[in-house]
């Protein structure tokens, strides 16, 4: 079992940590995307720079490309990609349904036309956990079914039980199988159940049955009202176990971490950090600044003055404005980084505020600021 100890708890908020044979994991705690097994645009040395202490993969995309030969090969993705910090994969489910076309939905699996040459696949749960050994990654996630938003009740019925069984398969492959480098896997439930609470509930307590090492909230941030999510964000962590961390999948925006910390939850990923940066806009402590903007034509001031990463410590807005607007790869990199460093000290900020036992205000004066100042960078 993946030792998670929580170290301090403010109402709902809660810090964290767990061990991996990779090293800790402090929560609250954001996770860089990286996809293909990069964080787009940065470079691992960059992520280390920032205090990254875990970052996201994907099992649908590695396992397309460069395919589990080679990751074996290489010895796993941590080898392969040198980094040495824990990685969670998710497993797939969502680009299943999100990005292939084609798919048949079995009580077995789901087939599926891969995105970049239409080739036919078949995922099992069993499948999916063997892509994630090929991998070796840290924390693996266990195949399930997305549900779309709009989403029917009795679809998304159908598609909770469907998920509560793809996940009795995945515990029982997961603990039929063994790790295939010298280092310790985990693997994490994935409660779904759309927008309705009874289903959420059915969900949970099927996952809770079965005993994995965390849970994860999927199936929301797909285009439902924000009240809605943080409703039932609330909700859920209410029937999720103490002892064990809380993943909400693929959120958000910096408020929307916030407020679902406040209602108990210890992990996010979203790609929002480095596509917004790589799309020239930059999170401050003073709101989103578009880089491309002509007001920072001869601005020579530092990006953000609160910001202490590479970029911030180094380089102006005019000239990160002049990199974008020659479309010089560099801005890229500088925009991420800079972009990345913002959640993560989010994130050990949180965590401070809720061991002083002050999160909520905090919160409450950093959601205002973000408000107001969205109003204020309107063009
Ligand atoms: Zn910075």
């Amino acid at each position: 079992m993946l030792k998670f100890s929580l170290i301090g708890k403010d109402n709902k908020a809660r810090s964290g940590v767990f061990e991996t044979d990779h090293g800790v994991v402090e929560t609250p705690a954001f996770m860089p995307v990286g996809t293909q097994g990069t964080v787009k645009a940065v470079n691992q040395k960059y992520l280390e720079e920032i205090k990254t202490q875990i970052v996201l993969s994907n099992t649908y995309h590695l396992y397309l490309r460069p395919g589990t030969e080679v990751l074996e090969k290489a010895g796993g993705l941590h080898r392969f990609m040198n980094w040495n910090k824990p990685i969670l994969t998710d497993s797939g489910g969502f680009q299943v349904f999100s990005l292939s076309e084609l798919r048949k939905v079995k009580p077995e699996g789901v087939e599926f036309r891969s995105h970049l040459d239409g080739s036919t696949h078949f995922f099992t749960p069993e499948k999916v956990v063997g892509i994630q050994r090929s991998i070796g990654s840290d924390v693996m996630m266990v195949l399930d079914e997305c549900t779309p938003y709009p989403c029917e009740y009795d679809y998304a019925l159908k598609s909770a039980n469907l998920t509560s069984s793809w996940a009795a398969m995945s515990k029982e492959a997961f603990e039929k199988s063994f790790p295939l480098y010298d280092h310790k896997q985990f693997i994490f439930g994935i409660i779904q159940g759309s927008v309705y609470k009874d289903l959420r509930e059915l969900s949970a307590k099927d996952l809770i049955t079965l005993d994995f090492d965390g849970y994860a909230i999927g199936g929301l941030a797909v285009g439902e009202p924000v009240e809605t999510m943080y409703d039932i964000v609330d909700f859920t962590t209410s029937l999720m176990p103490e002892n064990k961390p809380r993943y909400l999948m693929g959120v958000g925006r910096p408020e929307n971490l916030l407020e679902a910390i406040e209602r108990g939850i210890d992990m996010f990923d979203c790609v929002m950090p480095t596509r917004n940066g790589r799309n020239a806009y930059l999170f401050t402590s003073n709101g989103i600044l578009s880089m491309r903007n002509s007001k920072y034509k001869d601005d020579f001031s530092f990006i953000d003055g609160n910001c202490n990463c590479y970029t911030c410590r180094n380089f102006s807005k005019a000239y990160l404005r002049h990199l974008f607007i020659a479309g010089e790869i560099l801005a890229l990199e500088l925009a991420s980084i800079h972009n990345l460093n913002f959640y993560l000290s989010l994130m050990r900020t949180a965590r401070e505020k809720i061991l002083d036992g002050n999160f909520s205000e905090w919160k409450e004066e950093i959601v205002k600021r973000i408000i107001n100042n969205k109003i204020n960078t309107e063009e």
